[in-house]
């Protein structure tokens, strides 16, 4: 069994969505296909949302109408045979009388992940109605009945596993699978998500719990690429990562990874394979327990990070401390990234803000905290880089016109991270990347 998982953009276009069935059937294996919602579908949904939470339920209407259209036209473009077309506006019409019933209902939390989820059920059931348009035999799998979350959020791996394996038990003949990325149920049973970008996670997820040959991401790039291409010319695909490098350019950033989809894979050691649906036969990048080669291979940035220090010349060096001071992070269930100590403090940071005011407010009775707000974390990511030739003199020699206010070095043997102020963050990739990779 494998994971076929396609991005937003490799189904956004009805042509993209052919080629989509073409590499499906170029393949004999057994196979579960995850998609995302059509590219620009979950942005508009976002949007849709946040006009009726905002009650400007008119444009909200307008908006809902104009997606619709885009549907038509999509399904006018995807499909041929007319009994065909009218099947596909019919289960698009249910849809968008969904979303325009949420207009007329008071406006909740648990809506708004209603009609996030509105993307990949619909992207999900054209692909399955071109399948059987072209008499490829498949079965459409609800995401909604397997993937589960618990009660801290956290996918619940057992039941996901018990309820996949006894969909998939009852067509054991069937060859095709197909299943919405993204979407799930919550502890309380409501529907929810993995968070935006969350279909790469769904994709390792069911490949961690049905133990597949290979989990493939398929993308609208040849792999991860040593840079992130949308600022840094001249970028290259890296053609091998291990599990952990992935793991942190994924954390740290790399926008083609959701940054919790790699450990599933990891912890059943399924190799994940980024692939480029524009173009197959590109090699992509392989992901597996092996890192191939070492020395530095990517760079990848984490924006919207807080810095939280904590000045006190009395208590810092006292057993005890640290641990109270993370005892409050955890109180809150925020995760800090980085850290770094002096004599006389500390420095953490974070990327969720949500408590900061209540966190900063217990920290206040350990010491002085000061906050710096809108940084980013740049990392540089590869295999035993920390003893790599060079390293910190070129690190350092890239960022001398560059207020870095941390450094994280010697936490694991495969990163370096640099906290800098956001306005600096493509200056640094570019000159990271000029120093590293030239
Ligand atoms: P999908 O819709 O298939 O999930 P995403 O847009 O989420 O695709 O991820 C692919 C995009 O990630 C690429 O088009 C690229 O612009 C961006 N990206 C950012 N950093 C990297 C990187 N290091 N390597 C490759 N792509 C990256
Ligand atoms: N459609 C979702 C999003 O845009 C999930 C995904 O594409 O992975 O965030
Ligand atoms: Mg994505």
């Amino acid at each position: 069994m494998k994971v076929m998982k396609f991005g937003g953009t490799s189904v956004g276009k009805p042509e993209r969505m052919k080629q989509v069935a073409g590499l499906v059937m170029a393949s004999k294996e057994k196979k579960i296909v995850v998609l995302s919602a059509l590219s620009g579908t979950t942005n508009a949904l976002v949007t849709i949302s946040n006009l009726i939470a905002n009650n400007n339920r008119e444009l909200a209407l307008t908006r809902i109408k104009e997606l619709q259209d885009h549907y038509y036209q999509f399904i006018d473009e995807l499909l041929s045979k007319p009994d065909f077309v009218e099947k596909a506006r019919k289960q698009v019409e249910e849809h968008f009388e969904f979303l325009e019933i949420i207009l007329r209902i008071s406006f909740s939390e648990a809506l708004h992940k209603d009609i996030l989820a509105q993307g990949e059920l619909l992207s999900t059931k054209l692909f399955s109605l071109y399948l059987d348009e072209n008499g490829i035999d498949h079965k459409l799998l609800p995401a909604l009945e397997f993937m589960m979350l618990d009660k801290f959020d956290e996918p619940q791996l057992a039941t996901i596993k018990l309820r996949l394996t006894q969909l998939l038990d009852q067509y054991p003949d069937m060859n095709v699978f197909v299943t919405q990325g993204y979407i799930t149920r919550n502890a309380r049973g409501e529907v929810d998500n993995l968070k935006r970008g969350g279909s790469d996670y769904s994709a390792s997820l069911i490949a961690a719990v049905l133990q597949a040959s290979v989990c493939e991401i398929w993308t609208d790039i040849d792999g991860m690429h040593n840079n992130d291409p949308r600022i840094v010319e001249n970028t290259k695909p890296v053609e091998q990562l291990s599990f952990n490098e992935a793991a942190e350019l994924a954390y740290f950033g790399a926008k083609i990874l959701h940054p919790a989809s790699i450990w599933p894979a990891q912890a059943h050691n399924v190799p994940v394979k980024l692939l480029n649906t524009m173009e197959p036969l590109a090699k992509g990048t392989l992901i597996s327990a092996d890192a191939g080669s070492e020395g530095a291979k990517a760079i990848a940035a984490k924006d919207n990070i807080t810095a939280i220090k904590i000045i006190s010349s009395r208590m810092l060096l006292a057993y005890g401390f640290l641990r109270k001071v993370f005892e409050v992070f955890e109180k809150y269930r925020t995760s800090i990234d980085m850290i770094t100590t002096s004599e006389v403090a500390v420095s953490v940071t974070i990327d969720n803000d949500s408590f900061l005011k209540e966190i900063v407010s217990e920290l206040e009775a350990y010491g002085r905290v000061k906050i710096d707000s809108d940084h980013t974390i740049v990392s540089i990511v590869g295999n035993e880089i920390n003893i790599t030739e060079d390293i910190l003199s070129r690190v350092f020699q890239a960022t001398t016109t560059i207020p870095v206010r941390m450094i994280s070095y010697g936490g694991s043997s495969h990163n370096i991270s640099l906290l800098i102020p956001q306005a600096y963050k493509a200056q640094a990739l570019r000159a990271l990347h000029s120093h590293l990779f030239f």
